[in-house]
């Protein structure tokens, strides 16, 4: 709490987590970077944050430094109720930081939840019965595709965050995105908001990286964070070493910019907060 208050400003009042989703159904846009080095970044700021690997690749999982051998019990534990998130909870190197690793088990997720009539609340009726004083941030991390993984992760999360890449055909894909989340919202999750729209892999120099900016800015206005991702080489060699960018060096432009864009979330989120009508 010290360290929030120096570092943060205000500590955010709220009595449970914040569940955000990173949902983009492109493949390599930076999800898992972003689900790594936004959570160090917050747990850096005090906040205590859990990373929920949902995607079959466990990229997060090995990124925060937890290999295949030494994954106990996995988000596929939890989806199938053999876990509680609790139970399958991993403490990683970055402190304040936890992890719910994945396993290729998820593969199987599909078919083994069949039956199941819960199938698309799995993971929302986990969490809604975990200790809501534990954590301030809940960071799930989803695979490139709109499945049932993706949607245990858009039916349990409070809100979305969009990795997007500046590249073309970026605003084609967010579109087909936002009306996955408008039938979402329609069915298994009405209260589900869209937190903001991070820029990722940006490089200035690039004229299509500027226009693609410009564009989504346009169209999406104050929910494009003003922070932008550069694209930085030690922040995609920092994985193969199992270590956050902001471990492997902090110094570098792109754990700086997640530090950046965490303060800028923190600042939205006590925005939002203050601005919830009372009672
Ligand atoms: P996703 O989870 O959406 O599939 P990743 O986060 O795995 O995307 O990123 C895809 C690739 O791009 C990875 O190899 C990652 O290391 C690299 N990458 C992501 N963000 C950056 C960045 N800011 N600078 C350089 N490389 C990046
Ligand atoms: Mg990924």
């Amino acid at each position: 709490m010290t360290q929030q208050a120096e570092v943060g400003g205000e500590p955010i009042a709220r009595s449970g987590p914040r569940v955000m989703a990173l949902v983009n159904q492109k493949g390599g846009v930076g999800k898992t970077t972003t689900a790594i080095n936004l959570g160090t970044a917050l747990a850096a700021v005090g906040q205590r944050v859990l990373v929920l690997d949902l995607d079959p690749q466990g990229n997060a999982s090995t990124g925060l430094g937890v290999d295949v051998d030494s994954r106990g019990v996995s988000s596929f534990d939890v989806l199938l109720g053999e876990s509680t998130l609790q139970g399958a909870m991993t403490k990683t190197a970055v402190p304040g930081l936890s992890l719910v690793p994945a396993t290729m088990d998820l593969l199987g997720a599909e078919m083994e939840l069949s039956d199941n009539p819960r199938r698309l609340m799995r993971i929302r009726d986990e969490l809604a019965v975990m200790d809501q004083g534990a954590y301030d941030f809940i960071l799930i991390d989803c695979p490139p595709s709109l499945n049932l993984l993706t949607l245990n992760a858009m039916s349990a999360a409070q809100s979305i965050l969009v990795p997007l890449q500046c590249e073309f055909f970026a605003l084609e894909g967010l579109s087909q995105l936002l009306s996955t989340i408008e039938q979402v919202r329609g069915s298994l999750n009405p209260a589900l908001e869209i937190q903001g729209i991070v820029l990722t892999m940006h490089d200035p120099r690039n004229n299509l990286s500027r226009q693609v900016e410009e564009d989504v800015r346009t169209h999406f206005g104050d929910k494009v964070y003003k922070t932008l991702i550069p694209r930085n080489v030690r922040v995609s060699e920092a994985p193969s070493f199992g270590m956050p960018a902001l471990l492997y060096d902090h110094k570098c432009a792109g754990s700086q910019a997640y530090m950046k864009l965490a303060s800028e979330l923190i600042k939205k989120e006590q925005l939002r907060i203050q601005a919830r009508p009372a009672g």
